[in-house]
């Protein structure tokens, strides 16, 4: 409503470079019709649902029901005329609400237009990359990248620690994580001397059934052997 009373144009008109005006008479909406339109856009809800409270001011309570019926009947009548006006628009074009069809203002563009410049190499180009990322939007969620970063690291990390009983770790194993190398957080143990968060090694044993610890190649051969580290 402001940037009708300012510009002539509500913010969205504005976006697409249009104004309020007469096509006819080729001039811009006036301050008279300004106030005209916030009293038919503002003030008709307010007078709708302050009704209660006005007729309790007014001490027509008796009329109460009467008046309802009133509003009621007028709503219904605004409806139909709505869907009327809107298949006038469809069909001819000018006014898209009733509001504008009583004040006889249009949206109207304040600058003769020209014709637009297409360049279809950026066209091809934008809608090529669209497709494109939408391709791999729907691909990624099917692709497993944890099982396939296991494996290129198991791939390209072939020297194999000699694997040493549960007895052998040592106070540095039991401070570091395999997979994240941090202070491990509930940890838990696989059958070699590592040691491993709760979260690394779930979350990469549910990814990849074929995980083995990425430091000496330890497999997994059930869940069974995913257990906490039990500290005597
Ligand atoms: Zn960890
Ligand atoms: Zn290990």
């Amino acid at each position: 409503m402001y940037t009708v009373y300012c510009n002539g144009s509500t913010v969205g008109q504005e976006l697409l470079n249009i104004k309020y005006g007469y096509s006819n008479r080729r001039s811009w909406i006036t301050g008279r019709q300004k106030i005209l339109y916030a009293l038919l856009f503002i003030g008709c809800p307010w007078f709708k649902e302050r009704l209660t409270d006005i007729v309790n001011i007014l001490h027509l309570t008796q009329w109460h029901q009467q008046i309802n019926k009133c509003i009621k009947w007028i709503e219904n009548s605004l409806k139909l005329v709505t869907v009327c006006n809107f298949m006038l628009f469809l069909n001819r074009g000018g006014y898209i609400n009733i509001i504008e069809r009583l004040l006889g203002i249009q949206s109207l563009y304040p600058h003769s237009q020209n014709i637009r410049q297409v360049s279809f190499e950026f066209m091809t180009r934008e809608l090529l990359w669209n497709g494109f990322s939408e391709f791999l939007f729907f691909i990624l969620p099917l692709v497993n990248l944890q099982k396939i970063k296991n494996t290129i690291k198991r791939w390209t990390n072939r020297k194999t620690e000699n694997i040493k009983t549960l007895c052998q770790r040592s106070d540095q194993d039991l401070k570091s994580c395999a997979v994240c190398s941090d202070w491990p957080i509930n940890p838990h143990e696989i059958g070699c001397q590592h040691v491993f968060c709760y979260y690394c090694l779930f979350s990469n044993y549910k990814a990849d059934p074929g995980f083995v610890c990425p430091l000496c190649n330890y497999g997994i051969e059930d869940e069974t052997s995913l257990k906490p580290v039990e500290l005597t």
